[in-house]
Formats: C-alpha cells, structure tokens, sequence
C-alpha cells in the first residue's frame, strides 16, 4: 500500500537522472513502508516540525509529511530540487527545500518553535552533525529528539557504555546529554545503491538536567583522550594537564580512556 498518490520513488530516481553519487553519500531508500517505519520512531509528529538533512528524491520526507508533519529539509545536490518541489507541490505549504549544505546551517534558526531532526544521514557527515547537536548551547536544545540513520558500527558508538571497545568520545558526549537507544538494524539491500555494512537507526532524546559542565571543554577531554585511547590517562591527557590534574580529583593517573565513567569525564572537564 502506497503512503501518498505520488509516483514511486524508481519512477522519480529515472524521471530527474538521479544517478546516486559516492562523494555525497548517496544511499537512497525506496521503500516507502520502511521510510514510514523511520518516521515512526520519531514519535507524534502531526502539526510537529521536523528538520531533515539530506531528503535526496524524498522517501523519508514524503513519509514524514504523510504522518503530518511539517518539513524543513537541507539537500546539497541540486539535482534533487525538481523531484523535491513535485512533493513541495502535494502537500501545499508543508514542505520547505533548502538548497545548501547541513554542515554550513544554522539549525537552532530555521524554525521558531520546538523541532525534532529526522535524517537518513550522508555517512561522510553523519558525525560531525551529531556531535554538533550534542554540544549546542544552550541547552535543553533547540530540538525535542533526533532520530538518525548510521552504519551499525556508528550507531553502537553513539550508544556504547564504559568498558567496552565501542566506548568513545560519541557514547560520552551522546550519553552525558542525552538517552539514546538503536531502534532497529537496516539490511543494507534496502538502499539503492547498497552500501557494504549494516545500518542502525537510533532515537535519541536530550535529557533536561545533564551533569553540570562546558560542553566544549568535555569535547576537548574527550578528544585528547580518546585521540590516545590505548594510552595511560597521564600522557594522553598531558597537553591539559596529565598528571596533576587527575591527582586533583582522585582519578588514578595509569587508567585508560575507556574504563573512565561520564561522571569522571565531567569531573575532569570542571577541574580545567
Ligand atoms: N533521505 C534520502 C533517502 O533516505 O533515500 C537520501 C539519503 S542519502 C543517505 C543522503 C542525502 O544527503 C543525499 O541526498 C545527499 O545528496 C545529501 N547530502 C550529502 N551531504 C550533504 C550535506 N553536507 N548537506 C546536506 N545534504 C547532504
């Protein structure tokens, strides 16, 4: 069963020459139950205002609008305008394209109210513009919820606890201010053309109190440390202050990264 009366994406994929394109990280999803599906885990979303980074020839956001929603999206490739204002065209006044790039946007601006961000996201920049939205300031942020598409193996990133091999700097900052959880695996025979690994979409929903701290100065911990992350905490963390810092609050200077709790990462971050 089709979720709108508009033609089915191959149609409009052949109809405009859009070839999918590597250096974009063009992986287009046809099936509309499955976009549908997507756009379900971003809960209520009638009379809501969702970004989207990345609509492409626009399953995700024909799904959205289908479930009510009001859509600003951001697309880079300019081919995808036309089959994007086919769409702009079925649902009057829902639909707003932006032609440019995510990572250059000024999201906290777009719309006035509360927005959730929903995106199948481009796996070049798919991190740097979720850790984008970790560290907004100020928060609770701008946006009510992301939920984001991610190869599997950046998806357990996002979601990975102290100790195991996944834990980095994304599960530290991803886990300090918000709870995130995979929802569900996407075969990658779903996407046209099919990238090599599994994907994973994940849910995440900022929590109102997160521990006090300055959300730049955590990135930075976090980057030094992880940067070494099969290193002692005294010499990966010795540009900020090795040793003596960590004596200062108690942390035994010879752990690693990856045993060290987000609690101990704020506290490291409020000692600087
Ligand atoms: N949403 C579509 C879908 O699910 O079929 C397409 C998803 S595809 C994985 C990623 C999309 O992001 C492509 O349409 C690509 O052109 C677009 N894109 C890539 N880099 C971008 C950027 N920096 N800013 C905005 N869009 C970008």
């Amino acid at each position: 069963m089709s979720i709108d009366s508009l033609p089915p994406l191959r149609e409009i994929i052949e109809r405009h020459g859009l070839m999918a394109r590597k250096s974009l990280g063009q992986n287009f999803l046809f099936d509309l139950n499955l976009t549908a599906k997507i756009a379900r885990q971003a809960g209520e979303l009638q009379d809501h205002t969702v970004i989207e980074v990345g609509p492409g020839p626009g399953g995700l956001t024909r799904a959205l609008l289908a479930q009510g929603a009001k859509v600003i999206a951001i697309e880079r490739d300019p081919r995808c305008l036309a089959a994007l204002e086919e769409i702009e065209q079925h649902y009057p006044g829902r639909l707003q394209v932006i032609s440019g790039d995510a990572l250059e946007t000024d999201f906290a601006g777009l719309a006035d109210g509360p927005v959730k961000i929903v995106a199948n996201l481009p796996y070049n920049v798919g991190t740097q513009l979720l850790i984008g939205w970790l560290l907004a300031e100020p928060w609770p942020p701008f946006y009510q919820s992301l939920t984001l598409m991610f190869q599997r193996e950046v998806a357990e990133r996002i979601v990975a606890r102290p100790g195991s091999d996944a834990y980095g700097r994304l599960g530290v900052l991803a886990g300090w201010r918000t709870e995130a959880r995979i929802t569900f695996d996407v075969p990658p025979q779903a996407f046209t053309p099919p990238p090599k690994v599994t994907s994973s979409v994940v849910h995440l929903t900022p929590r109102q109190s997160p521990l006090p701290c300055d959300a730049a100065v955590l990135g930075k911990v976090t980057q030094a440390a992880f940067g070494q992350r099969r290193k002692m905490l005294r010499q990966s963390l010795k540009p900020l202050g090795g040793e003596a810092l960590l004596a200062r609050i108690g942390i035994d200077p010879t752990r690693r990264a990856e045993t060290l709790s987000i609690e101990e990462f704020v506290a490291i971050a409020n000692a600087l």
